[in-house]
């Protein structure tokens, strides 16, 4: 897959080509600007648990919805918009409704794994192949406080264990291997530059 269709298999990355309507364009770089990014010390720190289940904490995850909607992403979760709070959203399908999932714990893991790309919100023009479970059992609560629990396979399970990673600090960068991460970087150095001669 080349890096720059986050369209298939990519976790929290915009489901489709960008489009063209400016007006969405404008709603997603509007939502981006709330969206921390790389070297931001609050994507390496760990997030705390959610003790009360209250009207804040649906507020939260509200707005968390529709920035992720805005942003065009499949996932976010809240340190990503400076929250450190173990709360994370995700739509894998288009027209399938967002799950907030609080306090998440993965259960279970499959032994299985599988090599995919991701791309992150808050690691623009990055994609690394990672490796990770196929299918995961995850424990958690909803933003009233009521248990669910959720088997998810490929892409849903992909989108959780990279949102569970930012609630403990972990980046895509973590997860790859060195000579990948280093290859992000100088792509990532490259399209700033280009950016930078094109303005
Ligand atoms: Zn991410």
């Amino acid at each position: 897959m080349a890096a720059d269709e986050p369209a298939q298999n990519t976790a929290e990355e915009p489901e489709a080509p960008p489009p063209l309507d400016p007006e969405i364009l404008e709603r997603r770089r509007h939502a981006m600007q709330h969206v921390r990014m790389l070297g931001d010390p609050i994507l390496k720190t760990k997030a705390r648990a959610v003790e009360r289940f209250d009207d804040e904490l649906r507020d939260e995850v509200a707005r968390m919805a529709i920035l992720m909607n805005d942003a065009l992403g499949i996932g976010l979760a809240a340190p990503q918009v400076g929250i450190l709070h173990r709360v994370l959203v995700y739509r894998v399908e288009q027209d399938s409704p967002t799950i907030a999932l609080v306090n998440p714990e993965i259960e279970w893991s499959s032994r299985d794994e599988e090599i995919s790309e991701e791309g992150c919100l808050s690691l623009p023009l990055i994609h690394v192949d990672i490796e990770r479970p196929v299918a995961v059992l995850v424990r958690a609560r909803d933003e009233h406080g009521d248990e669910i629990v959720i088997e998810a396979t490929g892409l849903e399970a992909r989108v959780i264990q990279h949102e569970i990673d930012h609630l403990d600090g972990i980046l895509i960068l973590d997860r790859t291997s060195r000579e990948q991460r280093k290859a992000a970087m100088r792509a990532l150095r490259e399209a700033e530059q280009a950016a930078a001669n094109a303005a």
